[in-house]
């Protein structure tokens, strides 16, 4: 199974288009140490041929042309893309809105959650994809299913579960308990190759490890694991934003509460950081927080990595 990382940024990218922050400031230099990074999206195939995105960023086209896997190619018909399905972890911005990149009647699936499927369907711009050639197919939880579209089977299957998060921020409810969100909003995904079996795990936004996701993951071969922040604090210590991460669902790497310590006794052999927020120092490749992280067998993930399992 190939995995690729097509965006290891969280939303916004890195650099931000608005940020003037230290790190947004040194990746627009070029400086050493600083990659830029797309918004968060990862794409697997079993056959190299078809493949599935997990999650459709809003620089998906771009992700598209810096992997030329995902477009068509040699002896395609005229209109043809290698991108058979999508799945969606959550309604977040940078989680759906590359699906409207996906227009131009090519026929695709797109797999959510009940709760995700049910703000597409609100949502009218999404019409684009056209129900008569791209279907929209119900992730159950905590059951594998077949992953297939366009009249390919991809040889492999996903199981969705919830994980500890919050709902996308432009559909909270200040109103409700935990702004309104409910189990589903946001889901972390296995991806399992049919027939060798193998699997990794896609988590892009998760607000706490709690014991059923230490036992789902414990042993697991390789996790793709929400990068968001170092600390919890850190966007209202660098004046970017008035939110901690457990306010916007997302867990913090270092400290006794981060997933760095959360990970140490779960034995998982690969781990690897997406949906880096370009406040977190962790991207400076020189900076003793990286290095703190790769300590405890964490690599940061970067556009275009490409892992094989
Ligand atoms: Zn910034």
């Amino acid at each position: 199974m190939r995995i690729r990382i097509l965006g290891s940024g969280a939303g916004g990218g890195f650099p931000q288009w608005n940020c003037n922050c230290a790190n947004c400031r040194a990746v627009r230099a070029g400086e050493s140490g600083f990659l830029p990074r797309t918004q968060s999206s990862l794409a697997a195939s079993a056959n190299g041929h078809d493949w599935v995105l997990l999650n459709a960023s809003p620089d998906l086209r771009r992700q598209i042309e810096q992997n030329p896997e995902l477009a068509p190619s040699g002896n395609d018909p005229v209109r043809a893309s290698p991108i058979k399905a999508v799945v969606v972890t959550n309604g977040d911005v940078d989680h759906v809105t590359g699906l409207l990149t996906l227009r131009e009647a090519q026929p695709f699936t797109v797999y959510g959650s009940a709760r995700v499927l049910e703000v597409l369907a609100q949502n009218r711009i999404f019409n684009v994809l056209s129900p008569s050639c791209v279907e929209r197919r119900e992730l159950p939880l905590d059951t594998p299913i077949a992953l297939k579209g366009a009249g390919a089977d991809l040889g492999l299957s996903v199981e969705a579960f919830p994980v500890l998060g919050k709902i996308a921020l432009w559909l909270e409810d200040a109103l409700k308990a935990n702004f309104g969100s409910v189990e589903g909003d946001t889901l972390g995904l296995k991806i399992t190759e049919s027939e060798s079996g193998k699997a990794f795990f896609y988590i892009p936004g998760c607000a706490g490890v709690d014991a059923a996701l230490a036992s789902r993951l414990r042993g697991a071969a390789l996790v793709f694991f929400d990068g968001t922040l170092w600390r919890e604090n850190e966007m209202i210590e660098q004046g970017l934003l008035g939110k901690t991460g457990t306010r916007m669902g997302h867990i913090n790497m270092s400290g006794p509460d981060g997933s760095i310590a959360a990970f140490a006794p779960l034995g998982v052999a690969r781990k690897i950081y997406v949906h880096i927020n370009n406040s977190n120092p962790a991207l400076n490749a020189f900076s003793k927080e990286r290095r703190e992280a790769e300590a405890a067998g964490w690599a940061v993930g970067e556009d275009a990595m490409e892992v094989l399992l």
